[in-house]
């Protein structure tokens, strides 16, 4: 079968490090903790295994990109866990009609998270159960910023918020647009879950919420290790720019020329083009000269 492009997405580690990863942290189990690396090695040698096949049937002039969309971090022992609605519920910004399976209340609600990194205000002008005037979504937002500011998590005494952001303070981290939150906030990588709200940059004890990139092929650094902060939407443009593509319409990303054996790779071709038509420019003037000279 010819083929262009081939991707495919492992799951294994995400979902291995929600199951294990605070037991394989701090269990007090040693025994536990013992077989829990056992098994997070065999998976890494599994997923390695897979890779090798791949780029092994792929060739030498194929590209290979490993990539992670995002890390994963233990919780620090003591959180109690973090439930946005029931930081709003406490501040008198949120009620729910049923306690239990936490069925809000809309008639009495200012504002509510959706379990993404967002909190909405519930606008007249925007949902049809919305309560909150538009002369009021100032003052709301306000009190859900300083409801997040003031929580202190009950076991560690810690804020879990490592940033409270208005929405259109939030290109800071490159969010935008009518689709994110009236709240953007980001939580610390010991806070509760092992991924998911936790800032991108952080680190805690075993794990580390930064994303993995290993390129691999022609026009690209080896045993180079990038230094410069990269995002995920970098990829794109930069197998484009290797592969000879045009990067996609929407392309929020840039290319990684820190990884790339000569960033100027299109100028030099170019250039040896030039260089090569002047030649042939030449040749062909010379010759009409002679042809002339003969008639
Ligand atoms: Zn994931
Ligand atoms: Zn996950």
């Amino acid at each position: 079968v010819e083929w262009h492009i081939y991707y495919m997405h492992a799951h294994a580690p995400d979902h291995t490090y929600h199951k294990i990863l605070n037991d394989l942290d701090h269990s007090p189990d040693a025994s536990l903790r013992e077989k829990l690396a056992e098994l997070e090695r065999s998976f890494y040698i599994s997923l390695d295994r897979m890779i090798g096949r791949i780029a092994e049937a792929a060739g030498e002039d194929a590209i290979i990109a490993i990539v992670s969309d995002h890390g994963a971090c233990p919780t620090e022992p003591g959180f109690k866990g973090l439930r946005v609605n029931l930081i709003l519920e406490k501040a008198g910004l949120l009620k729910f009609a049923d306690e239990e399976k936490k069925v809000i209340d809309w008639s009495q609600t200012l504002a509510f998270e959706d379990r993404s990194s967002y909190i909405w205000i519930n606008l007249k002008s925007r949902y049809p159960d919305g309560i909150v005037d538009d002369s009021d979504y100032e003052k709301v937002r306000w009190e859900v910023i300083n409801a997040l500011h003031s929580y202190r998590d009950p076991g560690t005494g810690k804020s879990p918020f490592a940033f409270v952001l208005r929405r259109e303070e939030a290109r800071l981290i490159g969010l935008h647009g009518d689709m994110i939150g009236d709240i953007v906030f980001g939580i610390y990588p010991e806070a509760p879950g092992e991924h998911g709200r936790h800032i991108a940059s952080g680190e805690y004890s075993i794990g580390s919420m930064k994303g993995l990139l290993i390129l691999k092929g022609p026009g690209l650094k080896r045993g180079f290790k990038l230094e410069n902060t990269v995002n995920i939407a970098d990829l794109v443009p930069t197998v484009c720019y290797l592969a000879k593509l045009p990067v996609p319409r929407d392309c929020e990303g840039r290319i990684i020329y820190q990884a790339l054996e000569d960033p100027d790779m299109h100028l030099t071709e170019l250039r040896e083009l030039e260089e090569r038509y002047e030649r042939l420019e030449e040749t062909i003037r010379v010759q009409r000269a002679l042809t002339h000279s003969y008639e």
